[in-house]
């Protein structure tokens, strides 16, 4: 994610790393991205200091006190240095001076994906399920349960969310890349293959007009 008011600047922050083949969400202000954090799962945020509504500084508070793991590369002007101390000390894990070159944000990007990748524990443990999101392997006790690649990659991304509502178009976005072309509305047979694959061991709620809950 990218949040960043300088209408240019985001356009070409956004152009270069979905050339590379990042899916990158832009928003302009601090209270829409707030709100998007909230709600989504993101593997990295880009975040301008100066923003209208809510702050950058206060957005990093706000994550780090739900206990966001969630790596942040601050991105702010070179003269505002000194909050290059207060956004590292509140939380930030990577700050840039603008101008910059696009390659360095991308290498900032991709180091800070290493990190955050290496240091995430693997195993995930629902009821009596355990995942593991590196191997891709899901056993019930010592049985290995048999699921397709996007089965697997549904029941994932509702694994990451648990007690919050996924939208069908979340769903989709943690299981496609830009050019796969999936229809929304395939993702009700994937749940509901899920959810006879799975039978007790999963409780996933359908949320009318909004989309899933897995408690
Ligand atoms: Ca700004």
């Amino acid at each position: 994610m990218l949040i960043e008011d300088n209408k240019i600047l985001a356009e070409g922050i956004y152009k270069n790393l979905k050339e590379i083949g990042y899916l990158v969400d832009l928003f302009n202000d601090g209270e829409l991205g707030l709100y998007a954090l909230e709600t989504t799962t993101y593997d990295l945020l880009i975040l301008d200091l100066g923003l209208p509504i809510i702050d950058g500084i206060e957005i990093i508070k706000k994550l780090r006190k739900s206990k966001h793991a969630l790596p942040i590369l601050v991105i702010s002007a070179r003269d505002k240095l000194d909050q290059k101390i207060l956004g590292l000390e509140t939380g930030a894990d990577d700050y840039l001076c603008k101008p910059f070159d696009m390659e360095e944000v991308i290498a900032r990007v991709q180091a800070l994906l290493r990190r955050s990748k290496n240091n995430l524990t693997h195993i995930i443990t629902y009821n009596d399920l355990t995942y593991n999101t590196k191997t891709f392997i899901l056993t019930k006790g010592n049985t290995v349960i048999e699921l397709s690649k996007r089965e697997l990659k549904i029941f994932e991304c509702l694994l990451q969310n648990q007690n919050a509502i996924v939208s069908k178009e979340n769903i989709v976005e943690h299981i496609t890349t830009m050019d796969d072309d999936f229809n929304p509305t395939a993702v009700e047979t994937y749940i509901s293959r899920l959810r006879k694959k799975l039978g007790l061991s999963i409780n996933i709620k359908t949320v009318r007009g909004l989309g899933y809950i897995m408690n």
